[in-house]
């Protein structure tokens, strides 16, 4: 069977390595990313040749921005049956220091991406009666955390869309769920200093930061034709 995959975030992380993946796997894809333009042609220079595919510039937090994504896909490849959303930022800082703002970016970034694409993509998958979505969550979704209020709410929303979304879209052959990765080696935890660092390794059984790779072979995973995992969010932590 053809499939077509839609990856927010491909760029950089965790949806670059996702990217590779389904490209080893012949998807069809549509990489989104918002503002690394170099990054995104030296993932098509890797995938060249092993898929079709199709980079859209979009912020995906914006709704306008998100149904642009998902026509240039149907245009280019005809149907969608496979969504990642997995573009997210991180936010750390005291509660009493939020703002309106704050809730704003965050929220919009990493749920409401995920709201309007599953929207735009589940009537057409509705209609097929099939589809695989996988929502990036966090370890931050499942369980709270001190001086990341905002973004582990964002991630818990995410997982509650997930479990609904799976338990309304199961009946028409979609399958939808999430992952929720500890700490991965992205950009995103760049900013911790070699000792936080240490400190963080400590606390995971396995003594190191996860790969991108150890995350986008579970999401790949998640995509399969042959599964029978629904509603889920699968901790990727190695026991963190
Ligand atoms: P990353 O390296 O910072 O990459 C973030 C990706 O999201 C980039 O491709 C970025 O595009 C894209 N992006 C951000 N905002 C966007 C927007 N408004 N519209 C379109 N694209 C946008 O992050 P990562 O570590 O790979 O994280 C990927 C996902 O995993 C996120 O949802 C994150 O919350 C989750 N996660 C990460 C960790 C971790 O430890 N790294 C742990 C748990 C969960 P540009 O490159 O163009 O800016």
């Amino acid at each position: 069977m053809k499939r077509t995959a839609i990856i927010t975030g491909a760029s950089r992380g965790i949806g670059r390595a996702i990217t590779k993946a389904l490209a080893n796997k012949g998807f069809s894809l549509v990489l989104v990313y918002k503002n690394s333009h170099d990054k995104i042609k030296s993932l098509e220079e890797e995938i060249a040749g092993k898929c079709e595919f199709l980079s859209v510039c979009a912020d995906v937090s914006s709704p306008n921005d998100a149904e642009k994504v998902y026509n240039r896909a149907k245009e280019k490849f005809g149907f969608v049956d496979t969504l990642i959303n997995n573009a997210g930022i991180s936010h750390i800082g005291f509660f009493d220091e939020e703002t309106q703002e704050s809730y704003n970016e965050v929220m919009d970034t990493n749920f409401r991406s995920a709201f309007t694409m599953c929207l735009l993509a589940s009537k057409d998958m509705i209609a097929n009666k099939f589809g695989r979505i996988v929502n990036v969550s966090s370890v931050w979704g499942q369980k709270g955390a001190s001086m990341e209020v905002l973004y582990s709410a964002s991630k818990h929303a995410l997982i509650g869309l997930t479990r609904s979304l799976n338990a309304e879209l199961a009946p028409s052959g979609i399958l939808v769920n999430a992952v929720c990765p500890g700490v991965i080696d992205t950009d995103m935890n760049k900013h911790f200093s070699a000792e936080d660092r240490r400190f963080i390794e400590e606390d995971i059984p396995l003594g190191r930061f996860g790969k991108p790779e150890e995350v986008a072979s579970v999401v790949s995973m998640l995509t399969d034709e042959n599964l029978y995992i629904g509603g889920e969010d699968i901790s990727v932590t190695a026991g963190y």
